[in-house]
């Protein structure tokens, strides 16, 4: 996001290792000629693996080196504690370690925000918890045009639209990510809100639409 002098990255994906298809973002970004370092801003919804294991670089310095850094208090609490390695199913503990090692290089340089903070102007911090305990969506205002990013907490098109009370085994805790994806549905066809999702079909952005007492994605 272009913000004035702003240039607000949200995420940074998972770096080239995380899977053969990933790790495309600095290329990507080369393309629209935007050099790393001109990020103002990075801005986390969480600390999963694909929204953040791309933050460093083959040296494991920071790409995005002149960024200031935010993720939300409950999520940086939850990842930073040695304890939640324990706390993970066995085939998550990896998503522990690598949370852990990847906040670390940011100790000094993150801000941990609460949700309902405008952290930047005109972006507002949503409680979106359930897919992770600190999982943040961002409501993006200009004059009357809005925008939702909403990082995990919607991230099939057809499954989490039709049946969003369908527990989704990313979702740490299932209960919850069922209530953030339906209290999200409901306001984003409401108020016919756009958004980008992630894992979304590309590039990402669209709406949903009410649909049979359940919802519809429209792409874009
Ligand atoms: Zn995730």
């Amino acid at each position: 996001m272009r913000d004035g002098e702003r240039i607000i990255l949200f995420d940074v994906g998972s770096g080239p290792n995380f899977m053969p298809s990933s790790g495309k973002l600095v290329d990507a970004m080369a393309e629209i000629e935007l050099d790393p370092s001109t990020v103002t801003h990075v801005v986390f919804t969480h600390a999963h693996p694909d929204h953040l294991w791309g933050l460093l670089d083959d040296f494991d310095e920071l790409i995005f080196s002149e960024a200031k850094y935010m993720i939300s208090k409950p999520e940086w609490d939850f990842w930073i504690d040695p304890s939640t390695f324990d706390k993970m199913p066995e085939d998550r503990q990896g998503f522990a370690v690598g949370a852990r090692k990847y906040l670390s290089f940011l100790e000094e340089k993150i801000t941990r925000f609460n949700y309902g903070e405008e952290i930047l102007p005109g972006i507002l911090a949503l409680d979106t918890h359930g897919h992770t305990p600190g999982h943040s969506s961002f409501e993006i205002r200009s004059g009357s045009d809005s925008l939702l990013i909403l990082g995990d907490a919607i991230t099939n098109h057809a499954i989490s639209f039709e049946k969003p009370g369908w527990r989704i085994s990313s979702d740490q805790d299932a209960e919850q990510g069922i209530k953030t994806r339906k209290m999200l549905l409901d306001r984003l066809a409401s108020e016919k809100m756009q958004m980008v999702g992630y894992h979304l079909p590309y590039p990402g952005i669209g709406r949903a639409e009410a649909k049979d007492g359940a919802f519809r994605f429209v792409a874009a």
